[in-house]
């Protein structure tokens, strides 16, 4: 506390990442990273785009990029917004479209970065309940006419369940006065993208990351799709904030993975193989896992409690990430879908951890 804060930094609750410690021979599965190396084309475009180069400013309008993005998806660069990772594409979002009388509504359990951008920008919110097995009810945000946006993870986090493409059609049509926003953060491991409803709903917005699916954490880069009247609100806030938030290295990796579709595919089948495994694997020692379309399964176990699984995998080097809060997810562990060689030293872990001696 210190008495040059401003008034609102006393209010704020930060997030809290996924710690990123220093242990020699460490098995990472706490933050959702990729657990194999970016492309070797991403690597050599990086490296092209070092030197004298970076003395002069980068691109404030990311063109290139926005292209290469566009012309992946299939939609016009003018619907494409790009940022320092998809938080802070999120958090111009939130102050460009939900920032309104009526509150946002968020599911209670989802990713919570939300709630702590609403109390930055001071939007109220109202949040609806995920039903008894966790999923997104739609029906409860059509309930809940009077509001200024939705925003909901497809699929969800920490959960990794997604919501069929019909129930969010449905709810574009039945919520058509504010904006929806998609955060598809992980829907490259399986779900349907909501992409194809574009043409139809210019109250839809699609958020995506590179740092999951393009194993591009460190280098942040996120983008959102949208009409692009939508999009040239992002585009105001943000040259309000940061004229280039993107460097010129983050801006030719980028580029360098969105043409990229050979390592792509092959990476995401590769997780997609991995989940299906250690899915299975977890399900042989009696956890019950709920059905994943990310790279993290979200997995409980009748007979041990989350943070004791949590510290006594910590103990063997090995982080998952458990959330003591909400009580209702408190007994589940977010486990990231690693190499198949990290998957098995972790069953092996959490057998040894389930033996009743402890
Ligand atoms: C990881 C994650 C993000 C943030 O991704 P960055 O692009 O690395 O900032 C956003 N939304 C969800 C749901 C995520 O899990």
């Amino acid at each position: 506390m210190s008495k040059f804060w401003s008034e609102v930094v006393h209010g704020l609750t930060p997030y809290v990442p996924g710690e990123q410690p220093k242990i020699d021979g460490l098995i990472k599965l706490n933050t959702n990273e990729c657990p194999y190396p970016p492309s070797q084309s991403v690597l050599d475009a990086i490296a092209a785009a070092g030197g004298d180069a970076l003395r002069l400013y980068p691109d404030p309008d990311a063109r290139v990029l926005r292209e290469a993005i566009a012309a992946h998806h299939g939609v016009d660069s003018a619907q494409v917004f790009v940022g320092n990772g998809s938080d802070e594409v999120l958090a111009h979002v939130f102050m460009a479209l939900l920032r309104h009388p009526a509150p946002l509504l968020l599911p209670d359990i989802s990713y919570s970065f939300y709630p702590v951008y609403a109390r930055l920008y001071g939007i109220a919110t109202d949040v609806v309940p995920l039903d008894a097995q966790l999923r997104i009810r739609v029906d409860d945000y059509l309930a809940r006419p009077r509001n200024g946006g939705v925003v909901l993870a497809n699929p969800n986090a920490p959960t990794g369940v997604a919501l069929p493409l019909d129930d969010i059609a449905r709810l574009l049509r039945g919520n058509a006065h504010s904006v929806v926003v998609v955060d598809e953060a992980y829907v490259d491991f399986g779900a349907r993208s909501a992409l194809e409803l574009l043409a139809d709903h210019p109250n839809l917005l699609v958020v995506r990351t590179l740092s999951k699916s393009r194993a591009l954490a460190g280098l942040r880069v996120g983008y959102c799709i949208g009409a692009p009247e939508l999009i040239e609100g992002i585009v105001r806030v943000k040259d309000s904030f940061n004229s280039y938030p993107l460097d010129r290295l983050a801006l030719a990796g980028a580029t360098a993975s969105m043409r990229d579709d050979a390592w792509f595919n092959a990476t995401c089948a590769r997780i997609v193989a991995s989940r299906d495994r250690l899915d299975a694997g977890l399900r042989a020692l009696g956890f019950d896992v709920l059905p994943s379309a990310a790279n993290f399964v979200f997995a409980r176990h009748a007979c041990a409690g989350g943070a004791q699984l949590a510290a006594a995998l910590r103990e063997r080097r090995i982080l998952v990430r458990h959330f003591r809060q909400p009580e209702r997810i408190a007994d589940y562990l977010r486990i990231t879908v690693g190499t198949d060689a990290q998957c098995d030293s972790l069953l092996g872990a959490l057998s040894e951890c389930l033996r009743p001696s402890v």
